[in-house]
């Protein structure tokens, strides 16, 4: 795990066969009120926790986690995660917290093929991904976590109740699988999905000023060039219609 900048901890997903998102840590330090953002892959929980502990953080100092979004890459350690800090709330967009608390995972798993191939291999059951949500986001709150402010951003595309994070203090863009560093963006085909909404998603995007970029996968950037999401947004706007 390394700091990222002051209140910014970044932990990289340890990708298998199939990915494991990145978690960041966000608040400040000796605030006592940590957030994890996205948990990852099945198996990747200690990995994720003892990232925690080997930079001195307690865990009594993580106070919730915060979903981008319900894919299987980002949910799939939750429970593992949650073993370890029960007390941790669980914040999620409104529009996946529903299908989350009723066990409805067609969502996580994104597509009926690829849920009964990762059933099978990491021996899941029916409803393992049914979860109690603590709060349900809306978009455009604005989150005093941590010593520091993020703020929503409902950014649907690639699944229905994807969030950007954005702290407008320090320029710092989490956006889940929305976009990624070298001009990538998320997948637009799996359950949820909408490839206009994508667009529209990298259009609200392209307005912030961002020089952190930390998304759920690949490199993260520390010095976006200005105008980079704009570009993404253009580059990828003949496929998204
Ligand atoms: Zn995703
Ligand atoms: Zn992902």
């Amino acid at each position: 795990m390394i700091q990222v900048t002051e209140g910014v901890y970044f932990i990289q997903g340890q990708d298998e066969m199939i990915p494991d998102s990145h978690v960041y840590v966000v608040g400040k330090p000796d605030s006592q009120d940590l957030s994890l953002i996205d948990a990852g892959l099945m198996g990747k929980g200690n990995y994720k926790i003892e990232s925690i502990l080997n930079m001195g953080i307690e865990l009594k100092a993580i106070a919730r986690i915060i979903m981008t979004h319900t894919h299987l890459d980002h949910i799939g350690c939750l429970a593992e995660i949650r073993e370890q800090i029960p007390w941790a709330e669980l914040w999620v967009h409104d529009i996946e917290a529903g299908p989350l608390e009723e066990g409805d995972e067609r969502t996580v798993y994104g597509m009926e093929m690829f849920q009964s191939m990762c059933m099978m291999q990491y021996s899941l059951k029916p409803g393992a991904f049914t979860f109690y949500v603590d709060r349900r986001l809306q978009g455009e709150e604005n989150l005093d976590i941590g010593g520091m402010t993020w703020e929503v951003l409902h950014i649907p595309g690639h699944s229905p109740g994807s969030i950007g994070l954005y702290n407008r203090q320090e320029k710092i863009l989490i956006p889940g699988d929305v976009v990624y560093a070298d001009y990538a963006i998320g997948r637009f085909d799996l359950h949820g999905a909408d490839a206009s909404e994508l667009k529209n998603s990298l259009l609200q995007l392209a307005k912030l000023e961002v020089n952190i970029l930390l998304p759920g996968h690949n490199r993260i950037v520390k010095d976006l060039p200005a105008g980079y999401i704009a570009e993404t947004a253009k580059q990828w706007a003949p496929y998204l219609t």
